[in-house]
């Protein structure tokens, strides 16, 4: 049987173990994780996770799927090379694994910030089961709660902080909410929801000094100001774990490049997920997503590939974010330089934005609107014309501008 070795056992390491599996092909895969933990989902790690009084991470799969399926599960083991001529990897414990393909899905790590990089015990980032079980542990405890950034993590962990009734303030160095993935429209009502619910969000504002005590930050000084801190959540964006594909040789950019077929610059090495730089067909450029659909559809393109019947990878990108009472939903990638019509009413907590390139929907970011998210999923993708002043008018479904 074929060996395909997988490094990374996060979403899109477990889906395609599962994919390739659903393809009975006769393979023999081996999962090679960092982390201690079977599989699980990561999504809730910032929402439920943290106030849930009985929390359990949510495994993707339950461990008999891999036992009963021929994978082999070799977790808290980390892959610190690769010799592409021999084709092996070396674990951090000194074995080596020999495979036919290899595929990378190393997913990110959480960006950090060099003011606060002194190993502090109430300095969190949040990426793993493991951080989510410490952070947590100090939230319970704490009642000043400063986050520092505000993209879509720190934002939900703002929000769920403030459900438990921490007084949260959030600094963000930019100008406005999301800046590099949301409209202006999405920002600001963001901005005012979070507000509305207690969060102390300070925009175009970086701590500029920290005070330290007993190896803990007590505060943070911005200007003149001095914002007390019980702990701090550092979420400012994530980085690729692209490291040993780049000592390796492989071609990366901002991550592993791969193809449409989710294939590296060594046919033997496919890279999947969070960690990959792909071309994206929509935009007609290289990308990088962080989310789940993407890790999921690249680990099924990845696993046809495998199995010698490649389809180049066309999937619509979509997400999801959960902040208190607030879903937000993304159909297509966001371009700032598309127009824009809003649908529905943002003071009734229920509306949409629409990205449009001439008559055609490119992209859609609806807040508590799961109907349009839905529809505007399949008009993206069959590039039905519709114009903006059709779609805005919220009296008519966006699913009857179909046909
Ligand atoms: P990961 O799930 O990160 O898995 C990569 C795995 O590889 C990790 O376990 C890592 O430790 C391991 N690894 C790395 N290097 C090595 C090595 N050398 N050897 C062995 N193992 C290695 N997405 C959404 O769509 N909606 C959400 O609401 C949402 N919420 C999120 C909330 C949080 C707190 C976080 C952290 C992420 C969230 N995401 C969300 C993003 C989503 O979780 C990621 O897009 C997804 O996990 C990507 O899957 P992946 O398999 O590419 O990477």
């Amino acid at each position: 049987a074929k060996k395909i070795v997988v490094v990374g056992s996060g979403h899109a390491g477990a889906q395609f173990c599962a994919s390739v599996i659903e393809s009975k092909e006769d393979v023999q895969l081996v999962l090679v994780g960092d982390e201690a933990h079977l599989p699980y989902q990561r999504p809730p790690l910032s929402k439920t996770y943290l106030k849930d009084p009985q929390p359990e991470a949510a495994l993707l799969r339950a461990a008999s799927f891999y036992s009963d399926n021929n994978t082999a599960l070799q977790l808290a083991s980390k892959a610190v090379d690769i010799d592409r001529q021999g084709k092996t990897i070396g674990l951090a414990s000194g074995e080596r694994l020999a495979y036919d393909c290899l595929v990378l899905a190393m997913g990110t790590r959480a960006r950090t910030l060099p003011l606060f990089e002194g190993g502090y015990d109430n300095v969190f980032t949040l990426r793993t089961l493991d951080d989510a079980q410490r952070l947590r542990g100090r939230l319970q405890a704490a009642q000043n709660v400063l986050v520092i950034g505000g993209g879509f993590i720190g934002l939900e962990i703002a929000a769920t902080s403030a459900q438990l009734g921490k007084a949260v303030t959030l600094l963000e160095a930019a100008p406005r909410l999301l800046g590099r993935s949301s409209s202006p429209e999405i920002s600001s009502y963001l901005l005012e929801k979070h507000r509305a619910t207690g969060v102390d969000i300070r925009l175009q504002t970086a701590a500029d000094r920290i005070d330290v005590a007993d190896n803990s930050v007590q505060g943070v000084w911005v200007g003149e100001d001095y914002l007390p801190a019980d702990m701090v959540i550092v979420g400012i964006g994530a980085v690729p774990n692209d490291e040993l594909a780049r000592q390796a040789g492989l071609e990366c950019d901002n991550g592993v490049v791969v193809d449409a077929y989710m294939r590296t610059s060594d046919p033997d090495i496919l890279a999947i997920g969070d960690c990959t730089a792909f071309p994206s067909a929509a935009l007609g450029r290289r990308i990088r997503l962080e989310s789940v659909q993407n890790a999921n559809d690249q680990a099924r393109c990845a696993a046809l590939t495998v199995a010698g019947k490649p389809q180049a990878y066309a999937a619509l990108p979509w997400f999801w974010s959960d902040q208190g009472a607030v879903r937000i939903q993304i159909a297509g990638v966001p371009e700032q330089d598309h127009k824009r019509v809003v649908r529905g009413d943002p003071a009734q907590d229920k509306f949409s934005v629409l990205y449009f390139k001439g008559d055609i929907l490119t992209s859609a970011e609806s807040i508590n609107s799961a109907a349009d998210h839905i529809a505007a999923r399949k008009l993206i993708t069959l590039g039905t014309a519709i114009t903006p002043a059709q779609a805005a008018d919220a009296g008519v479904p966006l699913k009857d501008l179909m046909n």
